[in-house]
């Protein structure tokens, strides 16, 4: 059997939140915590979780896993309990909790769209679609693929600390995304709106957001990126 420690708060009947012991069948081990959470939901249909795609992709179901953020549908069990034998299953740390690992996200999207998420162009658009050199659309790899997923974000300690002043890494690492899209013509004013001391300065360099990231995107090497296009366009 495997232990099983799964954080429950169910604020209209809780007073607190608790750690729930549960057991897991052996042959779990080789299977994805998202399995384990629906073995566990059909045992008990008051756990609730956000999933969706149950592929890595939609980025729904980001929680902390034996202390680790990741996405709960790609994640072994084996490979997150090591030789513990007990897997500990927390919502996204820093975010505040809904019900048991559900949290609520608004600040995470409110700093999402403060970067205007969108290719900002006001020329006539052509017939056809925007077009990009090869070259032009190889500065994109390593930031487009980023799912919104929030693991990064939760786990920045920077962000724990300054949570309505810092955008965290997820949105500036879609910001670079904008940055440097040879489509975009309002890469002076993206740049300007990072210039205060903390939307994008008070990243410490610590890397928690890269040690976490699902996609193996790279946010803390993206915020340094921004500063030196930041640096650029100042000097
Ligand atoms: S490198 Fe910056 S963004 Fe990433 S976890 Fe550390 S402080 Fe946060
Ligand atoms: S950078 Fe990675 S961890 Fe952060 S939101 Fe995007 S996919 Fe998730």
């Amino acid at each position: 059997m495997i232990n099983v420690q799964i954080y429950r708060y169910h604020p209209e009947h809780d007073t607190t939140p608790y750690m729930q012991s549960k057991t897991l069948p052996e042959e779990f081990r080789s299977r994805m915590v998202l399995d384990a959470l629906e073995y566990l939901r059909a045992e008990d249909s008051t756990l609730a979780y956000r999933r969706s795609c149950r592929e890595g992709v939609c980025g729904s179901d980001g929680m902390n896993i034996n202390g680790k953020n990741w996405l709960a549908c790609i994640k072994p069990i084996a490979e997150a309990i090591g030789t513990t034998n007990t897997l500990i299953i927390r919502p996204l740390p820093g975010m505040p909790v809904i019900r048991d690992l559900v949290v609520d996200q608004t600040l995470f999207f409110e700093h999402y769209q403060t970067i205007k998420p969108w290719v900002i162009n006001d020329e006539p658009a052509p017939t056809i679609e925007r077009l990009q050199s090869p070259e032009d659309r190889k500065l994109l790899d390593g930031l487009y693929e980023c799912i919104l997923c929030a693991c990064c974000t939760s786990q920045c300690p920077s962000w724990w600390w300054n949570p309505t002043k810092y955008l965290g890494p997820s949105a500036l690492l879609q910001s670079l995304r904008f940055v440097v899209d040879s489509r975009d013509t309002a890469r002076m004013e993206r740049l300007k709106s990072l210039e205060d001391p903390f939307s994008l300065f008070r990243c410490r360099g610590i890397g928690n957001c890269t040690w976490v990231c699902p996609k193996g995107l790279n946010p803390m090497e993206a915020i340094g990126k921004l500063r030196l296009e930041l640096l650029r366009e100042s000097t």
